[in-house]
């Protein structure tokens, strides 16, 4: 393969805030109604002026706090401008964004060991969506267009070409989510479109300088689909390429069940859209001291938190806890409780990352002290989360209610051990033939029996009897 990936990414986040950026209509939850949360100013009647509000307010601060993090510079002054351009979703015929002057520029984010340099975060107003329906078999389309989400803030954090892999793409984003949510600036989640990235992708032969025809990919919700389509298009692009065609820049859908990217339109370029000074919104100087108070008050980031936890911990488990706000600080909140580092860790990534059943820290230390004492096994420990995560109670409440205990007394533990042999002689006999492996089966048959048993003390019984 002697072709080089380049990748770019424009990422559009929803800040968090309770309204619509010039109108006080609110922000419409994923399941509502079409056109449920609209306006005259968001429908774009004639004779209407935008009104910045609070929530416009609110996400020029989410947009510089974001930028900051990013470390881009923040210019003293800045505009909104409108872009304008014919489409259904856009009833006002323009879309108030940032062009010559955005919010921020010349960032960067470290994602795993390199730089991505971030040309710019700027913030503009979310479009409405076109909905298709109809009937494939006799061509018959109907499209409907849903206004709920115009006049939406949305932050555009646009990346340089940096990224050279469907894998580096799609750790950019996850690191970029992993930031935003951090910071509080959004939920970012990709499932109700609070994120969606859009890659630009080229390819070009390795050694040259020169950045080959790229084509834009729209909307992308979810870094499996990210990480595919990106495969998708660079096969394609290849391809075409290598029989003597060539690449078209346009925009590109990605269809989740054909697995495969499709051609929208054809790629529009800034003159086009007539930008101009947004007449109806005055030009924001940003004053110095209150930005350094922003920067100030940002909170631990990502990257900071990772380094910081892999004194602590081995890669594996901070790559799972360092990428999540919450289990990062679950974490630390029970290591400073006195939890062991790895155990707690351990329980975290294999309980708790994969199910989403989060519990406080302190509960968590004291689940850990219980497993650790004997007090449970690690099954009763297992059901103990997750009837804590419910009701809300303490792991020693729930422990004391159920009675359970561990029994660990060997006598006890010695007539279990000598009956699951009599009623595994196969296994018995492996064992005691060399096959190590044959003491799983003998172990599952004494939890089954027996779940309150110590798995180490009859462990020990069972290895004792077979020698
Ligand atoms: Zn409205």
């Amino acid at each position: 393969m002697d072709w080089e990936i380049v990748i770019g990414m424009e990422v559009h986040v929803q800040p968090k805030t309770r309204s619509k950026m010039f109108c006080g209509c609110s922000i419409a939850g994923l399941n509502e109604p079409p056109n449920s949360h609209v306006c005259e100013i968001c429908l774009g009647m004639p004779g209407v002026l935008p009104v910045p509000n609070k929530a416009a307010v609110e996400a020029c601060i989410t947009c510089i706090k974001t930028a900051l993090a990013l470390n881009c510079e923040i210019p003293q002054h800045t505009k909104f401008d409108r872009k304008n351009y014919m489409y259904p979703d856009l009833p006002k015929g323009y879309q108030i964004s940032q062009y010559d002057l955005p919010m921020s520029v010349n960032g960067y984010l470290e994602v795993g060991a390199g730089k991505v340099r971030i040309r710019r975060v700027h913030l503009e107003v979310d479009t409405g969506k076109l909905v298709h329906a109809g009937d494939k078999l006799h061509k018959a389309w109907e499209s409907y267009v849903d206004l709920n989400r115009a006049g939406v803030p949305l932050m555009e954090i646009v990346s340089e070409p940096d990224l050279r892999s469907a894998d580096e793409a799609r750790d950019y984003a996850m690191e970029l989510r992993s930031l935003l949510r951090t910071i509080g600036a959004s939920e970012a989640d990709m499932e109700k479109g609070q994120l969606r990235a859009e890659p630009n992708i080229s390819i070009r032969r390795v050694g040259s300088s020169e950045l080959g025809v790229k084509t834009e990919l729209k909307n992308i919700n979810s870094f499996r689909a990210l990480h595919r389509a990106i495969l998708y298009e660079v096969d394609r692009q290849q391809q075409a390429l290598e029989s003597g065609g060539e690449v078209v820049q346009e925009t590109r859908g990605w269809s989740e069940t054909e697995q495969r990217t499709f051609s929208q339109r054809s790629k529009e370029f800034a003159e086009d859209y007539r930008y101009f000074p947004e007449p109806d919104i005055p030009p924001l100087q940003l004053d110095r001291a209150w930005i350094e108070e922003l920067r100030r008050a940002l909170p631990e980031l990502p990257s900071v938190r990772r380094a910081r936890l892999l004194d602590q911990l081995p890669p594996a488990q901070v790559a799972v806890i360092g990428a999540d706000r919450d289990l990062s600080d679950v974490y630390e909140t029970a290591v400073a409780k006195g939890a062991p580092t790895l155990a707690t860790a351990n329980w975290i990534v294999n309980e708790i990352a994969p199910t989403g059943k989060l519990m406080s820290g302190q509960y968590l230390a004291e689940l850990i002290d219980l497993l650790q004492q004997g007090a449970v096994t690690r099954d009763q420990a297992r059901e103990v989360h997750l009837e804590s995560v419910e009701t809300g109670r303490t792991p020693a409440e729930i422990v004391a209610e159920h009675g359970y205990s561990q029994v660990s007394d060997p006598s006890e533990l010695r007539v279990l051990a000598e009956a699951v042999i009599d009623a595994n002689p196969k296994a018995a006999a492996d064992y005691r033939g060399g096959k190590k492996q044959a003491m799983q089966a003998l172990m599952a048959d004494l939890r089954k029996r027996a779940p309150q048993a110590n798995p180490k003390v009859a462990n020990e019984l069972l290895l004792k009897l077979l020698a």
